[in-house]
């Protein structure tokens, strides 16, 4: 098969990583890519979201299937796209229809369908600019913490947790009346403050049946002991070690199985990854969000551990034989450090050298916001790099990937020193 990867970040060398390792895959394709998918494929430089681009270079290239990596193509409709087109549709495209996509793309989409199909979550309610003050009055049924969602995407940024409820409604006013995350804040869903420890649950379906993908706990702050600003992530292990199988079968039963059996009651056409994000209140899981897509860096700590043919998997998914799939994870933990560029998740510079990755031998580096030049490697982003190692505890492979770090440099290099030291 000739296979393109749309994304270039560390979720998409780890794809790469995992698909090149198949003897299904015959030509790999990455679209923009980085400096680690340049050693195992071939990058082509087109953005995500150019469809016409995209479209031309799978013609061009045979291309047999698309995997995308994030969110924004498939919320734009990248598979309806390909469904559309005469020339494009036997391709394969792994990832939820625009109509599905709405689950990460909407909050108030994801948070209907919740209720819609008694899937454990937050209470919400919604508002608008026209009822920005019946907001102010839900705010003030509420305890503190306040939580508010812009509903569209926004980057990551969209979701604001407050004490004080005057700045709450500051907040609100903020993103409904002066359009603060713009289009993305037309509609601000509040919700209920769930108190716990969160992790990601990964499912794989195919639109009808599903495999459950291993655990994972991401690091979202940029400080230690999980302070200061969100980032997209910097490091995750896997598998959680507070999720027992008990724990497990009440994720399965009460979330995994409503949500699949939901897609199908609303006819969402979804053949792709679902990443849950659950938060542990007391014993028992509730939903914060749906993402459509893998996560990033949760993807490096995850696929590592996975044992099957990732390309066999791909095929079952377009194929709907899911069933047919015997998922087989190893026994071994995964974590994932993340190396950022100095002053992410804020302003930082680019393009410095990094030097040393040839000589870690005991993990993986899965790069990021890096891209070759003049022969180089050198940052193009604010996540850099992270680096993956296996362990017989997590506590063992986060120490591999402590020692790997120590030989690799770059200006202003960051990190966090603390991976894994809450578990
Ligand atoms: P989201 O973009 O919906 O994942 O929200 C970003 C982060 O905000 C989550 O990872 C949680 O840490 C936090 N969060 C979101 N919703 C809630 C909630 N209802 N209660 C507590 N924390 C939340």
């Amino acid at each position: 098969m000739n296979i393109l990867v749309l994304g270039s970040g560390g979720r998409e060398h780890t794809f790469a990583w995992k698909i090149a390792q198949s003897p299904l895959c015959k030509n790999l394709y990455v679209a923009p890519g980085n400096s680690g998918t340049a050693e195992i494929a071939t990058n082509v430089n087109i953005g995500v979201t150019d469809f016409e681009a995209i479209k031309t270079l799978a013609l061009e290239k045979s291309i047999d299937m698309v995997v995308v990596g994030p969110e924004d193509p498939l919320v734009k409709g990248v598979h309806d796209f390909f469904l559309n087109d005469n020339s494009l549709k036997h391709i394969s495209v792994i990832g939820p229809q625009q109509k599905a996509a709405e689950l990460e793309g909407s909050k108030e989409f994801a948070k209907e369908f919740m209720f819609r199909h008694n899937i454990p979550t937050a209470a919400y309610q919604s508002f608008t600019k026209q009822s920005v003050e019946k907001g102010y009055t839900f705010l003030e049924t509420l305890n503190p913490p306040y939580v508010l969602k812009a509903d569209g995407l926004a980057a990551g940024k969209g979701v604001v947790i407050l004490n004080d409820l005057n700045e709450a409604k500051a907040e609100l006013k903020s993103m409904l009346v002066d359009a603060k995350f713009g289009e993305a804040s037309t509609k601000v869903v509040i919700e209920e403050f769930l108190d716990g420890i969160e992790l990601s649950c990964f499912v794989l379906t195919d639109g009808k049946n599903y495999k459950i993908l291993p655990t994972a706990k991401d690091y979202k702050r940029i400080g230690e002991g999980d302070t200061g600003l969100n980032t997209g992530g910097m490091g995750a292990v896997s598998p959680v070690p507070f999720a027992t199988d008990e724990f497990l079968n009440k994720i399965e039963e009460r979330i995994v199985k409503p949500t699949i059996n939901g897609f199908k009651k609303d006819n969402l056409p979804y053949v792709g990854f679902v990443f849950i994000g659950l938060i542990k209140v007391g014993n028992d899981p509730k939903v914060i969000e749906y993402n459509v897509r893998m996560g990033d860096p949760e993807t490096e700590v995850v696929l590592p551990r996975l044992k099957n043919d990732f390309v066999e998997i791909l095929q079952a998914m377009a194929n709907q034989t899911l069933d047919k799939i015997n998922i087989e994870i190893d026994e071994r933990a995964a974590t994932t450090i993340m190396l950022v560029s100095g002053g992410y998740p804020e302003a930082y510079e680019k393009g410095k050298e990094i030097s040393g990755v040839e000589h870690i031998e005991h993990s993986i580096p899965f790069h990021a916001g890096a891209q070759i030049q003049d022969n180089k490697i050198v940052t193009s982003g604010g996540r850099v790099m992270a680096i993956t190692s296996y362990g017989d505890t997590y506590k063992e492979a986060i120490k591999k990937s402590y020692q790997s770090i120590e030989k690799l440099h770059f200006d202003k290099m960051n990190y966090r020193k603390d991976i894994g030291f809450d578990l």
